[in-house]
């Protein structure tokens, strides 16, 4: 047994040695994501695969226009995924013409695990659709699908199949990278809701710039508020911020969030009205990750980010909401 064993041992090491090129570096996968959450999805799934992030820290997606350097990088890909439901306003037609190499993963969920846009009874903008050959019913969908980790869930199963058909010898392999990383998602959303558990209802009022946490609202029952609208492209109008700035005063909101992604200009006009009915807000040191990963270990992950933005809110708001120098707001 044992002579055996070394024979084989010596054949794998000699093929290994003397072959024009590695299998593995000549099975390497070229995967192009628009965004660090999907490049980070599937860097879990494909661990092995050579990654490409369109957007990267403090991008954002809603604006950006892809380079002749992304659109050669998308072409060559084996497969690009991008998030969908309009997030990447400025590029639909090159995305759609990749064909089936490419998945947009938030227009394969169930509609009716979306939030629609069109229900919510706020005041959207008229958005201008950059393509008029886009199909304008995925637009009416809130794309910020990744801030709920069981929708983001469902991503990881789609992108796991997508990349089995594209390369079913490692299909195997990329189920079961996708079900331990689903089992991942779900410590963190279990840890999340144990979290905001601890904030009663008079602390669940979460102002922010970027209108990316809808999600996040819906799956904890938070309250969302924001700056800016669903498209980082437009903002409320003074008497919508002006409407905002009562509701931080009659709800005691303690602290209002920046993120990294909207112009924290209206933030601070937010709150030197706020100021100015007697109230005093604190703005959070903890900015919130909205449309893209950070640069800096422990914030350069899905889960990373996921954890980072769910201990900032709970930690802000679940302090006293009385203000620490004692003002008291207008009556
Ligand atoms: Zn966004």
């Amino acid at each position: 047994m044992r002579a055996i064993a070394i024979t084989v041992g010596t054949i794998l090491l000699v093929t290994g040695c003397s072959g024009p090129s590695s299998d593995t570096s000549s099975k390497s996968l070229h995967i192009f994501a628009t965004t660090g959450y999907l490049a980070d999805a599937a860097l879990n799934i494909a661990p092995d695969a050579v990654i490409t992030t369109m957007v990267g820290p403090g991008g954002d997606p809603h604006t950006y226009q892809p380079s002749t350097r992304d659109i050669q990088q998308m072409r060559d890909a084996d497969a690009v995924f991008s998030n969908g439901l309009h997030l990447e306003a400025q590029m639909t037609r090159q995305l759609d013409s990749l064909g089936d190499k490419h998945l947009a993963v938030g227009e394969e969920l169930s509609a009716s695990d979306l939030i629609d846009l069109t229900a919510t009874g706020e005041d959207q903008p008229d958005i201008e659709w950059a393509d008029p050959d886009s199909d304008e019913s995925i637009g009416q969908y809130d794309p910020h699908i990744w801030n709920d980790p069981e929708l983001w869930s469902q991503v990881i199963a789609l992108m796991a199949i997508k990349l089995g058909e594209l390369v079913p010898e490692e299909a195997d392999s990329y189920t079961v990278n996708a079900a331990a990383y689903r089992a991942e998602l779900r410590e963190a959303h279990e840890a999340a809701t144990t979290r905001f558990q601890t904030l009663d209802d008079r602390q669940r009022t979460v102002v922010t710039g970027h209108d990316a946490f809808g999600y996040l609202g819906r799956a904890y029952q938070l309250d969302i508020h924001a700056t800016d609208f669903i498209s980082t492209d437009a903002q409320i109008s003074p008497r919508e911020l002006s409407e905002l700035a009562d509701l931080i005063v009659t709800q005691r909101v303690p602290v209002i969030f920046q993120d990294n992604q909207a112009n924290p200009q209206a933030i601070a006009s937010l709150n030197e009205a706020v100021q100015a009915r007697g109230w005093r807000v604190t703005i959070s040191d903890e900015e919130l990750y909205a449309d893209s990963l950070g640069s800096e270990s422990g914030v350069d992950t899905y889960l990373g980010v996921f954890a980072h933005n769910v201990a900032a809110i709970v930690m802000a708001l679940g302090a006293d909401s009385v203000n620490a120098d004692g003002l008291e707001p207008a009556p």
